[in-house]
């Protein structure tokens, strides 16, 4: 028996259609529920023929128009932000900015949070989702991580970090110049927080740990699994919160003070193959978080866990793809079945191992 199952609803809606000469059309919805949250997805072949309505495939020709008229205007290309990128006190951070590669870290000139960092991912102002490489993601992550460890030696009161991604304006970046985002807060954001409080009464429940758990029953089916990078595990989400959902749990680490530099380069690759899986899709954006458990604290009932989406492509005039189902409701339509999913990123793993 799976540790964890996966709840479904079947239903039928039925209307006359005027692209099938208006005859009764019956169409299948399928409504899926998160085994933790709750959440619910909806998946209906029928429009997934349309997909190419609601998701235009990427327009390259705009995307890199885009790249070209933005990188002179750019606060971080060509070493400016040297001059122009805030710096944080020394006591903090001798020197106001870390450094690592191509990459540097420095603070968020208009924080939403005690700390909220900017990491420049590469010199490159414009990137396609297959030029993300290991090595580059893994110097951005790693400083990420220092950051992270030097705010909490300065203030263990501020326990709650995630790392973060907006690449592209349609995924919510205001600059198109790669970029990560640190944020230490006090308080856990609300979806940490029911993260940690759902997964807590799971543990209560069953006297085991849902991530864990998870992992097992995910392994074991194969339908959703991805690949093993280090110690994560990695899989697409059964009732994803986003297109294309990707997660990884580190079923070893419940916070980023537990993490070493293997988790750091586990996580750098397995999100260089879902980025390059994406961009053989003909996908340009991405959100992601890297959500942790309160730092020093090894929680039982929680691990370490990314989530990484696609938000609407790059193509002119784009419309958001939240609508009030994402933003009010909080469900999502699925775009590309979670299995299918993991099966071509999979078959993108085999053709780059060849
Ligand atoms: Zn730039």
């Amino acid at each position: 028996m799976p540790k964890i199952s996966f709840t479904t609803w079947q239903q039928l809606s039925q209307f006359h259609n005027p692209l099938k000469n208006g005859e009764l059309d019956t169409q299948a919805i399928e409504i899926r529920q998160d085994p933790l949250t709750g959440c619910q997805s909806i998946l209906n072949e029928a429009f997934r023929g349309k997909i190419s309505f609601a998701f235009p495939q990427t327009d390259y020709d705009y995307l890199h128009r885009r790249m070209n008229e933005t990188g002179d205007q750019c606060f971080m290309c060509e070493g400016k932000w040297r001059l122009t990128s805030p710096r944080y006190p020394e006591d903090l951070l001798p020197g106001g900015r870390l450094e690592r590669g191509e990459t540097v870290l420095f603070p968020n000139l208009f924080p939403f949070a005690p700390y909220h960092a900017v990491v420049m991912v590469g010199e490159k102002h414009g990137r396609t989702l297959d030029q993300f490489s290991p090595s580059l993601l893994f110097d951005a992550f790693s400083v990420c991580l220092e950051f992270i460890k030097r705010c909490f030696d300065a203030d263990p009161k501020t326990p709650y970090f995630t790392i973060n991604a907006n690449f592209m304006p349609p995924a919510g970046s205001s600059i198109m110049h790669p970029h990560l985002q640190v944020i230490g807060s006090p308080i856990p954001s609300t979806h940490l927080r029911v993260l940690l409080e759902k997964s807590l009464a799971y543990q209560r429940d069953k006297g085991s740990c849902y991530w864990t758990d998870l992992i097992e029953t995910e392994k074991e089916s194969g339908q959703r699994w991805v690949a093993q990078f280090g110690a994560s595990s990695w899989f697409t989400a059964f009732s994803p919160v986003g297109v294309n959902e990707v997660d990884a749990v580190w079923p070893d680490k419940s916070n980023f003070t537990q993490w070493g530099e293997d988790d750091v380069r586990a996580l750098a690759e397995g999100i260089s193959l879902t980025l390059s899986a994406y961009h053989e899709l003909k996908f340009s954006t991405f959100n992601l978080t890297c959500f942790s458990g309160p730092l020093g604290k090894s929680l039982p009932e929680f691990r370490s866990f990314l989530r990484l989406i696609n938000r609407q492509n790059m193509h002119p005039h784009y419309r958001t793809d939240d609508f009030y189902l994402q933003k009010l409701h909080e469900d999502e339509i699925i775009v590309t079945p979670p299995e299918q999913l993991a099966s071509f990123i999979k078959g993108v793993q085999a053709s780059h191992s060849r």
